[in-house]
């Protein structure tokens, strides 16, 4: 898979609210530099509605700022790069109290939960804020009858949920991504950890049936605001959900979107600028 990365030239006052609105267009991640954005999109992005949103962040500071500058210049990344880039920074780390995460080529931590993880080309090596929160939740939630439970991984990436899941103890795991090399990273990782009984399924949550007793989902809030009732429709009643993915200033939206399909929410875990929702339905 190839990125677009987007250099973008703006005053500090406007990042938050061009971070927001490149939010809406799915945008990846972004560095944040002196006066610069640098924004990834996923290949085939949209340019000309980038372009638009700078557009109308500029036209909204301008009677602030008559002399606003906000440019961007744009260049493609290829997929192997980034993947290099990646590795080269990919070192064990130590997650909750149980988790360690590591690459393949690292000796594994005795008296620790180990997590092989090669990420290939998708997201997940615990590295990242929303990834740790899930974890830390999931190692909480973790209850001695979770044998008979059901986990789903709901955009499992490099399976690292899915895989932290089997080696707590769930025997029903269910991990599903809409993206082929996700997939591909998956199945090579369930390998390394020996995590085979899992079932991988490529596409979304309508592929889909039966109910879910924990479901973790850390995708962006736009995804988890479109889910809602669907993912509403896949919990147990007396399940829970691990919502992640979401930035401080998007929880209202994913809180009232959840409250709106009966699931209310229960505990919440931030990590910087992200925050972890768990949700269940609310009690008849
Ligand atoms: N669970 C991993 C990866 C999260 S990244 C972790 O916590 O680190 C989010 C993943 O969700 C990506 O791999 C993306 O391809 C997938 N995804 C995004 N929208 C999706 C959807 N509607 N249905 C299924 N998977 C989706």
């Amino acid at each position: 898979m190839r990125y677009l990365q987007a250099t973008i030239k703006l005053p500090e006052i406007a990042k938050d609210a061009l971070s927001s609105r490149l939010m809406e267009l799915g945008f990846l991640g972004s560095i944040d530099l002196d006066e610069q954005l640098i924004a990834y999109f996923e290949e085939p992005a949209d340019r000309a509605a980038i372009d638009r949103v700078l557009g109308e962040v500029r036209a909204a500071f301008r009677q602030a700022m008559p002399d606003i500058v906000i440019t961007a210049t744009y260049e493609l990344i290829p997929g192997q790069d980034w993947n290099s880039t990646w590795k080269a920074g990919f070192r064990p780390l130590d997650i909750g109290e149980r988790f360690t995460i590591l690459p393949p080529w690292e000796e594994k931590k005795p008296g620790k939960i180990n997590i092989i993880i090669d990420p290939g080309m998708a997201f997940g090596t615990g590295h990242h804020e929303t990834t740790r929160s899930c974890l830390q939740l999931m190692e909480k939630h973790a209850r001695p009858a979770m044998r008979e439970a059901r986990f789903l991984d709901l955009g499992t990436g490099t399976g690292l949920l899915a895989i932290a899941a089997c080696l707590l103890g769930y025997r029903h795991i269910t991990a599903v991504d809409n993206d082929p090399e996700a997939i591909e990273a998956a199945r090579r990782n369930l390998k390394l950890n020996a995590a085979v009984d899992i079932d991988l399924i490529g596409g979304d949550i309508s592929k889909l049936s039966g109910s879910f007793d924990l479901i973790a989902a850390n995708l962006i809030s736009g995804v988890l605001v479109t889910l809602a009732p669907s993912l509403a429709s896949r919990l147990a009643p007396s399940g829970r959900a691990i919502l992640s993915g979401i930035l401080l200033e998007q929880e209202e939206e994913v809180v009232h979107a959840m409250s709106e399909t009966g699931l209310s929410l229960r505990e919440r875990l931030v990590d910087g600028k992200w925050v972890s929702l768990v949700v269940a339905p609310v009690k008849p």
